[in-house]
């Protein structure tokens, strides 16, 4: 670059001679300087640019001290050459700190483009695994129900033989026999229980209905209808706050209510256990608690539990398969809310759960 501005401005100086002599100094030519100068500095480097400069300063001088047109006094006119010079550079300086910003914004923008096509591809990538994610949930759903289901109709026939071998012949056999066929019964009804739990969880989304306006007092009216007998029985208080119309699935959130609710009976070992249901209005979203007086949880079960089959008691002391918690989570999340339990071991449990208020739609009149 430097060479090209090299023969630029003896190319300008050599016009700048002649233009000098013809028009006898009148007609100025000496902007044109400026050019390879500024094309140096652009396209090269400051360095260049005050090289080529001195340059350019040097020739504008020799080509007015050979063309004869220069001051009477010889100082002024080395003067002028200087004030040129100072010009030159400080245009140089100036160009070079405009390129400098313009290179570091460019850069940012090719940075931040960079960044952006980055951002693109990962929320594709992201947008692709999530799809994956739902496929493969629901094939694991659709297959889970296909097996559970399956899987039923043998499990009863061996519970159909081996409680008629017993009822048959139970009493050629010994008592060693006989205690083997009751346990192999014992373990065929476990195993269905645990079938049939399975089928409840596959049907959360296999069977799930729409949602709809769904007044939670009629909702916790259905589930003291359904558990009247376990209430009377085990002398349960059951109490609640004045409740609210959510968007839901109104059988699915029967069944959640009812899974806490007989959780904190289950889970009680005072003679009355009392059972408290409250809500909250949180920013659009109702945050629902069952408040019992129970044995209660250490805080080290608190996320385990709503996983399938998982208890935290002896499978004899309390009754049940360890899929009510997780049912629980499923019917929640199929709402589009989180559930959670707040406890203490021997201080009583608190289930909260979130799930979108109804809000009835406003007309003008
Ligand atoms: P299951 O009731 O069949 O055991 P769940 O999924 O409903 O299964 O509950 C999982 C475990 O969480 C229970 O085994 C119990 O240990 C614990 N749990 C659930 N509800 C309560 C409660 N209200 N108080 C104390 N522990 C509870």
């Amino acid at each position: 670059m430097i060479f090209i501005g090299v023969i630029l401005l003896l190319a300008i100086g050599s016009l700048d001679f002649l233009i000098d002599l013809i028009t006898t100094g009148q007609l100025s030519f000496s902007i044109f300087y400026l050019l390879p100068i500024l094309l140096v500095t652009w396209y090269s480097d400051r360095k260049s640019g005050i090289e080529i400069s001195m340059f350019g300063a040097l020739v504008w001088h020799v080509s007015g001290i050979i063309s004869g047109y220069i001051h009477s006094d010889h100082l002024l006119y080395y003067w002028n050459t200087a004030v040129r010079l100072g010009f030159f550079m400080i245009t140089v300086i100036i160009l070079s700190k405009l390129k400098e910003t313009l290179e570091a914004r460019t850069k940012f923008i090719f940075l931040l483009q960079s960044t952006l096509d980055d951002l693109k591809r990962t929320r594709v990538e992201l947008e692709k695994r999530a799809q994956e994610l739902e496929r493969s949930n629901a094939d694991l759903e659709q297959f889970a129900f296909v097996a559970a289901h399956d899987l039923r109709s043998p499990l009863i026939t061996i519970g159909g033989y081996i409680n008629r071998l017993r009822r048959e012949y139970g009493g050629s056999l010994d008592d060693k026999a006989n205690e083997m066929i009751s346990l192999a019964f014992k373990n065929v009804i476990w195993m269905e229980s645990l079938i049939k739990s399975l089928l409840s969880y596959a049907r959360i989304e296999a069977k799930g209905k729409k949602f709809e306006p769904t007044d939670m007092k009629e909702v916790v009216e259905s589930v003291l209808a359904n558990l009247q007998g376990t209430i009377k029985d085990r002398n349960a208080k059951i109490t609640c706050d004045d409740l609210v119309t959510v968007m839901a699935d109104k059988a699915q959130i029967i069944q959640l209510i009812q899974n806490l609710i007989e959780n904190s009976i289950k889970f009680c070992d005072k003679e009355c256990p009392e059972i408290h249901l409250s809500v909250k209005r949180d920013e659009g979203e109702c945050v629902f608690s069952v408040n019992d007086n129970g044995i209660g949880l250490d805080a080290e079960h608190f996320d385990k539990i709503f996983g399938i089959f998982k208890r935290v008691n002896e499978k004899s002391e309390y009754s049940g398969t360890g899929i009510g918690l997780a049912v629980s989570r499923k019917i929640v999340e199929r709402h589009g809310g989180r559930i959670w339990v707040e406890s203490e071991k021997g201080k009583g449990s608190t289930f909260f759960f979130t799930i979108s208020e109804f809000v009835p739609a406003k007309f003008d009149t």
